[in-house]
């Protein structure tokens, strides 16, 4: 029976540490106002993560692309120009 204990506690370090390693950071703690299953995007330009509904969308080079504000759209495509 401790066994059994032991495995799920192994399984649930294990999941934390997986789940650190994917998203790592600041996107760590998970924001409260965003609803429940919303999807997250990241900023590219400056690394933020923000839900989908209140990111600013905006094709690249043929990629879809999200940005917290229309500031970090700007200097992302200058990047992509040089
Ligand atoms: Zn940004």
């Amino acid at each position: 029976m401790i066994k059994l204990i032991l495995l799920i506690l192994c399984g649930f370090v294990f999941y934390s540490m997986i789940s650190g390693l994917l998203r790592p950071g600041k996107s760590r703690r998970p924001e409260n106002r965003s609803k429940e299953g919303e999807a997250m995007v990241e900023d590219p330009q400056c690394g933020t993560y923000l839900p989908i509904s209140e990111a600013i969308k905006a094709n690249i080079n043929g990629q879809q692309h999200y940005f917290c504000s229309k500031k970090c759209l700007k200097e992302y495509k200058k990047g992509q120009e040089k």
